[in-house]
Parts: structure tokens; C-alpha cells; sequence
């Protein structure tokens, strides 16, 4: 009984490995491989004759086949790892009991990326190598040399080894994604892979045109002149070694410390352009570390903290057609609940029917989900299962689920549209845009009153919000006469909202918040917009032929156009709303990288775009600021290569007259 769950598990075990290390396509999450292996362990650990020398729990790693393999000098180990500040309490407990209260740790951020190991004599690079299994690795020396993070000759004529983390900037991910998508090629399924299909390509040159990077965090000093005594100063020195280090590294006095670390970088991980999937805590004394050594597969000290998982399996029950404000129908994954970053999760996105062709997801089908802070989960791909074959291939549903028109396609669009301009679901989503942070932003009018108005027939389309009195208000189950007022009174604010606010809320089709600021940067007066012709509109630098007739057909509609007579009879007032520029933004480009102090980066971003500048999200010559906060990343290092101006938060600010 127990010996066929082992098999069973080991079997389960070994096939989703070579899958995740040799064809870096996993096949279900890591929580979940992370559960079944823990089951085998404990198993093993009960019945300790079953273990055999080839169960997965007694090797590090993987191995790939394409490179020469190499047998690493100092063998690389896994690390031990667990979900629980409980377990993470035990380990230190185990650690304590040997070197006395207060031993010291230090906590590093899990980057989830590809180890390597570098080799360095007399200062210069000479070889490096993947993990592997530990113990041989594979040769790839030629594409390291192509990665910037990696010096080719150090600060200091020294003889070290270091093992670091490569991997790729989610930014860089997902521009390499959408460029696949574009030549028909297969995306690949998180940072991590990318890192690692780019690595391992036979050809350097590839490699050279992936954005890598990495993180250094264990130094070997073979020959140098300092020898440090504690991992803390190892890392200190392998930066002055000319080594990148993460700048997130903290030391702290005990496992509570570290405790307070994981629960810190639990949300602030979303924050960073690189994937994390926990906290690695490191004994920091040396001597200790050397005393309490190794299992067969990992250091007893140090351990990793795994964040909840962001991705996991389940079966996909229906799929809902959600419709957009602008009559886009977006299928909806309706699944069986599950429990992802800390939420329950019974439905996700699947964009549009492209996607649902391109990963051929059936209903009845696994399939893994994905979360990332504050996004909508969504569906990344179908699970491996011999039951896929045998569902019926998803057909598009014919009809609305609101108004029952039929939808339909719109040439040179993916998106299939609701094209009833009276479909419910149509206006509501217009009514809720129209509040939404992006467009007019009122906050205090949120989905539920707009629900009540709607049914009570109290408001049709945006414009009816504004001949509200509070009165009808008051006619809303539950609302007190205070919060009548505020919603009112918010509602005749918004009128002063600049004009790109108002443009980015009448919901046309392909004009979202961006491209209504570059609009208004050039039509700064609604009377611009009625006489503008679909050259001139064409002309504007982001705007393609596709949303110039959009934003042509929008404002030569009578209907549209008697409903704009009508906002400025309310009050509305767009005559002159220019932008102000100065003239030390006007024109220029600018990245925005870290954590900014006294704003957000969306608020800089605001700022910029005000007074007459751009934002881009990827750094290039063209770039003429890069505006730099706090744990600034890879966007700063290619600021630097290229020669770009870094600001910082205060420079910004002066630049752009405020403060
Ligand atoms: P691991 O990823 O859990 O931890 C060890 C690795 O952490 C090191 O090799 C290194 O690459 C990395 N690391 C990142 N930052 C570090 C830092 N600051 N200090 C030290 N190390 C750092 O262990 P592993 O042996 O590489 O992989 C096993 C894990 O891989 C499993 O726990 C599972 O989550 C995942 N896996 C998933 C599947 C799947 O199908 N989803 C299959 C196999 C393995």
C-alpha cells in the first residue's frame, strides 16, 4: 500500500520535473508539486528502507541535455522550504538549541529564476555553469558573457566562485511574449522559463537579445584580499567585487525578524520588476554555518519561506460571456473554487476567443490559473490530462447573454462585439467606467448605487448622472442623506475634470486612458475634436488609422454630438483646458523605474504627461530621463549602459516646478 504511493508518487514526481527542468513547460504549480513532495517525503521519512537512491527526493534539481556537462568544483544544493512561519519558528528552534539565543539571519528575496555558477581567477571571468543536478551542470559559458550583470573582469585580481540567480525582468517577459504571440510562436509560461529557454540556446547571439540578468548571493572567496566571517559582509564585498547584488538584502536578530521580512515582501513583491516566490533566511555566522553543514540535498542552514502560491490547477466548469463598455465580449472562466494568493477563486480570465483557440481550453478541462496582486486571475494554460481529447472543442455561443442580440465580428478586430447600442450590460459598463479612478473618477458612486439608479430607471447613460438631484438619491435603499450629498456633490465636481479625463470616459472604442492624453496634448478643446479630420487625427504620434476612424466616426455621430451639446448645457466646459507645458518636459520621454516616495508611479506619470512629456515602459535612446526610485532595477542599468539621464525622486519634482 504505502510502497504504491511511493511509486506513484515518484512517478508523478520525476514526470513533472522533466517537464519544469528539461522542457521548462510545467505542468502544474509549484505548490502543488511542492505538496506532492512533501507527502513523499514524510512518507520516506516513516518507511525509511523504501528509499532508493533515484527517488526525486534525494537529487537537487534537473538536468537539460544540449551543453557540454561540467562537474562543479563546489556542489550547488536546493534549498529546504515550507509555507509556514510555524515550520520557520522549528528550523531556528533546531539552530538555537545548538549556538544560544539571538543567532543572527540574514533574508534575502527567492528570485525565481535559473542557479548559476560563475568562476573567477585572477579577477576575469572563465567559466560558468547552469545547476544541473548540484553536481555536473551544463557549459554556457559564451551566453553568460552576453548578460550585463555579469563582469567580465572584477574590482580586484581575485580567485572566487559565485552562485547567483539569472533571470528576466517581467517587463522583458512580457514584450517577449507578445512578440512570440506575433510570429505565431509559443509564449512561455512565466519569467522563470523565459529565463531559461534563453540561456540555453545553442546560439549566443540569441541570448544577447534577451534582456537577463543577475542577482549575485553566495560568494566562495578562494583568493582575495578580504575573507569575510559572515554572509552579510560576503555579499557586501562580492558588490565591491563589481558582483549585482539585490538591494533588498536585510539582516535581522532572529526568526521573528525574518518573519517580519516574508510578511513585508509578501505584497511588496508585486512591486518589483522580477518574480519572487519567497524568502530565502541564511545563518549569517559563517562558523556556524560550517558546523551545521548539509543533508544530502540541502544546508541545514538556511531555509526557504515559499509565498502563498500565485498559480494553481482546477477544473474549468462554464465558460460566461462578460460584455464590455464598448460591446466587447470577453469570455469568462467560471471554475471550481479554489483557494490562490490567500483568496478564494471561482472565476478567471480568458481574455478573448483567440486565446481560448490558441491554449484549446475545454469546458471540463484542468487548467492552471494565475494570480498577480490586485489582476484578475487568469487561465495560463490546460493542464496535461487524458480526458482533454474526449471534450467537446469550445464553439462561441451566438448570442448576448444580456440583450440575446447576435454577436458578431468587426473587421480587423480579435474581439467579437455586441453591436445593440440599447444592450444593458453595454450601458451599465459604460455607467461604471464612467466612475472608474481612469475616467471621471467618483469614488464615492461605486457598482452598487450605480446598479439602484439603473434599475430605477434613474440613469441610462453617463449624462443622466449629472441631472441627479439628491433627492433621488435619498430614493436608494440605504442612503442616508449625508452620503446623498457627497455622491451629489461629486458628482457636479467631476465637471472640472480636464478634458483627456472626459475624452478617455465617453468609452470609444480603443481610446483608453493613454491615448486620450495623447490626444488632448494636441485637440486641447472639445471644439477640436469636432473638427478634426482623420489625417490630421492619424498624424498623432500613438494613434494609428484604426482609432483615428474611431474617434472620427465618434465625433460626426448626431446622437454623439446633440449628447455633447447637452454636457455643456450642464455645466461642462471645454473651451480651453490646454495642457500647461513646461518647457523642460514638453516633448521629452521619460521611464519611470523603483518605488517612488511621495507619489505613485501613475501620479508621476500624470505629472509628466500635464505638462506636455511621455512615458514609455521600456528604456532605449530615445529615452531622455529616466526617473529613478527606490530598488530601481533593471530599467537603471539600462539607463546607465546607454548613457540616459537618471533623476531622482527630488530632481524630478524641481524639474516639473512642484514643491
Ligand atoms: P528551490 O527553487 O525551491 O530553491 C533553491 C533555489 O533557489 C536555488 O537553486 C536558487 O536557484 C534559488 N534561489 C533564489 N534566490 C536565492 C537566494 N537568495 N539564495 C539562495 N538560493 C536562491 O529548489 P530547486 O531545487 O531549484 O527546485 C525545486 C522547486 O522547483 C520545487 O520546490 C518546486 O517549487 C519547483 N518545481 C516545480 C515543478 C513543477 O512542475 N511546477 C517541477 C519541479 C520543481
Amino acid at each position: 500500500m504505502v510502497q504504491t504511493r511511493i511509486d506513484f508518487l515518484r512517478e508523478e514526481l520525476n514526470k513533472y520535473s522533466y517537464n519544469y527542468y528539461v522542457l521548462d513547460n510545467p505542468l502544474i504549480s509549484d505548490f502543488e508539486y511542492d505538496k506532492l513532495y512533501k507527502e513523499l517525503e514524510e512518507l520516506e521519512r516513516q518507511n525509511p528502507l523504501l528509499i532508493t537512491p533515484d527517488s526525486p527526493t534525494q537529487r537537487v534539481g534537473g538536468i537539460s541535455t544540449g551543453f557540454q556537462e561540467v562537474k562543479h568544483k563546489y556542489r550547488l544544493y536546493s534549498l529546504d522550504n515550507t509555507y509556514s512561519y510555524d515550520e520557520l519558528r522549528k528550523w531556528y528552534e533546531k539552530i538555537t538549541n545548538e549556538f544560544g539565543d539571538n543567532v543572527e539571519l540574514v533574508c534575502e528575496l527567492k528570485i525565481d529564476g535559473l542557479a548559476i555558477a560563475l568562476a573567477y581567477k585572477n579577477g576575469s571571468f572563465i567559466h560558468g555553469a547552469t545547476r544541473g543536478n548540484g553536481i555536473i551542470g551544463e557549459e554556457i559559458t559564451q551566453n553568460l558573457r552576453t548578460i550585463k550583470a555579469i563582469p567580465l573582469k572584477l574590482f580586484e585580481d581575485a580567485d572566487v566562485e559565485v552562485r547567483g540567480e539569472i533571470y528576466m525582468p517581467k517587463t522583458s517577459f512580457e514584450k517577449l511574449n507578445e512578440e512570440n504571440l506575433m510570429r505565431g510562436e509559443k509564449p512561455f509560461a512565466n519569467p522563470r522559463n523565459a529565463a531559461a529557454g534563453s540561456l540555453r540556446q545553442l546560439d549566443s547571439s540569441i541570448t544577447a537579445k534577451r534582456d537577463l540578468s543577475m542577482f549575485t548571493y553566495t560568494p566562495i572567496i578562494e583568493r582575495a584580499k578580504k575573507q569575510p566571517k559572515t554572509h552579510w559582509d560576503g555579499i557586501q564585498y562580492v558588490k565591491e567585487l563589481g558582483f549585482k547584488v539585490n538591494p533588498n538584502i536585510r539582516l535581522v536578530n532572529n526568526i521573528e525578524g525574518a518573519i517580519e521580512y516574508c510578511k513585508e515582501w509578501e505584497t511588496k513583491r508585486f512591486d518589483l520588476d522580477y518574480a519572487t516566490d519567497g524568502v530565502v533566511i541564511k545563518v549569517n555566522n559563517i562558523a556556524y554555518q560550517n558546523e551545521l553543514g548539509f543533508t544530502s540535498r540541502a544546508p541545514k542552514w538556511a531555509t526557504a519561506f515559499k509565498f502563498p502560491p500565485e498559480e494553481i490547477s482546477t477544473t474549468l466548469k462554464d465558460i460566461e460571456l462578460g460584455i464590455g463598455k464598448t460591446g466587447a465580449v470577453t469570455p469568462v472562466a467560471v471554475l471550481e473554487p479554489v483557494n490562490l494568493a490567500g483568496s478564494v477563486v471561482s472565476r478567471a480570465s480568458l481574455h478573448n476567443f483567440d486565446e481560448i483557440r490558441r491554449l484549446d481550453v475545454r469546458i471540463g478541462d484542468r487548467v492552471l490559473i494565475k494570480k498577480a496582486a490586485e489582476i484578475i486571475p487568469k487561465v495560463i494554460k490546460v493542464c496535461d490530462s487524458s480526458e482533454h481529447d474526449n471534450l467537446p472543442i469550445y464553439q462561441i455561443q451566438g448570442n448576448c447573454p444580456s440583450c440575446g442580440e447576435p454577436i458578431r465580428e468587426v473587421e480587423g478586430e480579435v474581439n467579437l462585439y455586441c453591436l445593440n447600442p440599447k444592450c444593458p450590460a453595454i450601458l451599465r459598463a459604460k455607467l461604471e467606467y464612467w466612475v472608474s479612478k481612469e475616467a471621471m473618477d467618483i469614488d464615492s458612486v461605486g457598482p452598487s448605487v450605480i446598479e439602484k439608479l439603473y434599475n430605477l430607471g434613474l440613469v441610462k447613460a453617463p449624462i443622466d448622472f449629472y441631472k441627479l438631484s439628491v433627492e433621488d438619491f435619498l430614493k436608494l435603499d440605504l442612503v442616508k442623506e449625508k452620503s446623498a450629498n457627497n455622491m451629489y456633490n461629486a458628482i457636479q465636481e467631476s465637471k472640472k475634470k480636464p478634458l483627456s479625463k472626459f475624452i478617455t470616459a465617453l468609452s470609444i472604442r480603443n481610446v483608453g486612458k493613454e491615448t486620450a492624453e495623447l490626444l488632448v496634448n494636441e485637440l486641447p478643446t472639445l471644439e477640436d475634436f469636432k473638427e478634426v479630420n482623420i489625417e490630421r487625427l492619424a498624424e498623432i504620434d500613438g494613434i494609428g488609422e484604426k482609432i483615428a476612424r474611431n474617434i472620427y466616426d465618434f465625433f460626426h455621430n448626431e446622437h454623439n454630438l446633440e449628447m455633447l451639446e447637452e454636457f455643456k448645457t450642464l455645466g461642462f466646459d471645454f473651451s480651453s483646458t490646454p495642457t500647461q507645458k513646461t518647457d523642460e518636459l514638453s516633448g521629452k520621454t521619460f521611464v519611470l523605474t523603483g518605488t517612488l516616495q511621495s507619489m505613485t508611479r501613475d501620479e508621476a506619470s500624470d505629472i509628466i504627461k500635464s505638462k506636455g512629456g511621455k512615458t514609455s515602459s521600456s528604456v532605449s535612446k530615445k529615452t531622455s530621463f529616466v526617473i529613478a526610485g527606490e530598488n530601481a532595477g533593471s530599467k537603471l542599468d539600462k539607463a546607465l549602459t546607454l548613457g540616459v539621464t537618471i533623476l531622482n525622486e527630488d530632481e524630478f519634482k524641481k524639474m516639473a516646478g512642484i514643491e
